[in-house]
């Protein structure tokens, strides 16, 4: 009985935390997963640094430049309700430059979202930014040291490319990885729709994405499997969680 309540508990209490730097990063690599871990009743939370001031308006532009911040942040609440997650929560940092942040102050930041979410997981993005794009580099970089810190949290996580995958889809402007380096691959066509609604939501970046141009079949082969690293964990509190192992995702 007591083991059984227990065990509940942990479920009830599931929670992830995602941390990124724009408005799109949570859909486009890994939205099917936050769809199938919510719908397994993980509290799934975005945690975005910037409103995504330096990405395009659309073409032709959807928005005055300096309507754009309130318009992505919109876009970004638009496409966590269509995976079925929390709302996002937002910092106030500049698109392009993540980088130039002070670290102490957005670690900070981030801890105080761990401290409310209580996570078990955090995702971020691996030292290579999967663009290569320096603020995801940087906001991985503070996710990072916000997981030393929070020494609760069990695992961090981070999205990745794998190789044969970028090849095979000639995507040589990809920071891929080796295959064997990935430690979980996701099916998400369970999901397809809500992820496809969640990238739609994204009107003002549909035309910066070549895949949404690519055919149906290397559309699916991209978006359909999303992959992760697990980058660090602690091993000590996986057996008190009772995860079998650190390569899953909260059991995906
Ligand atoms: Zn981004």
């Amino acid at each position: 009985m007591e083991t059984e309540e227990r065990t509940s508990q942990i479920t009830t209490n599931a929670s992830l935390l995602a941390v990124f730097a724009h408005p799109d990063d949570e859909t486009f690599r890994c939205g099917g997963t936050l769809a199938l871990l919510a719908q397994r009743g993980v509290r799934v939370q975005v945690l975005t640094a910037t409103r995504g001031q330096a990405g395009s308006r659309g073409d032709p532009p959807l928005c005055a430049p300096e309507e754009l911040p309130a318009v992505r942040e919109n876009e970004l609440r638009c496409a966590c309700a269509a995976l079925g997650i929390q709302p996002p929560i937002l910092l106030d940092y500049q698109n392009g430059q993540l980088s130039e942040a002070v670290p102490e102050r957005i670690v900070s930041e981030i801890l105080a979202v761990v401290r409310e979410v209580k996570p078990q997981m955090i995702l971020t993005y691996g030292p290579d930014g999967v663009s290569g794009h320096p603020d995801h580099i940087a906001i991985g970089r503070f996710a990072t040291e916000a997981f030393h810190r929070a020494l609760d949290v069990i695992a961090l996580h981070t999205i990745a490319v794998p190789y044969s995958l970028a090849n095979e889809l000639g995507m040589t402007q990809i920071h891929a990885v080796p295959d064997d380096a990935i430690t979980l691959t996701v099916d998400i066509s369970t999901v397809w729709e809500a992820k496809m609604a969640a990238i739609h939501c994204h009107q003002t970046q549909l035309r910066e994405s070549p895949i949404l141009r690519a055919s149906p079949e290397k559309q699916r082969l991209f978006l359909g499997t999303e992959h992760f690293q697990t980058a660090l964990f602690r091993p000590d509190l996986l057996v008190k969680s009772k995860q079998s192992n650190s390569q899953t995702l909260m059991g995906l």
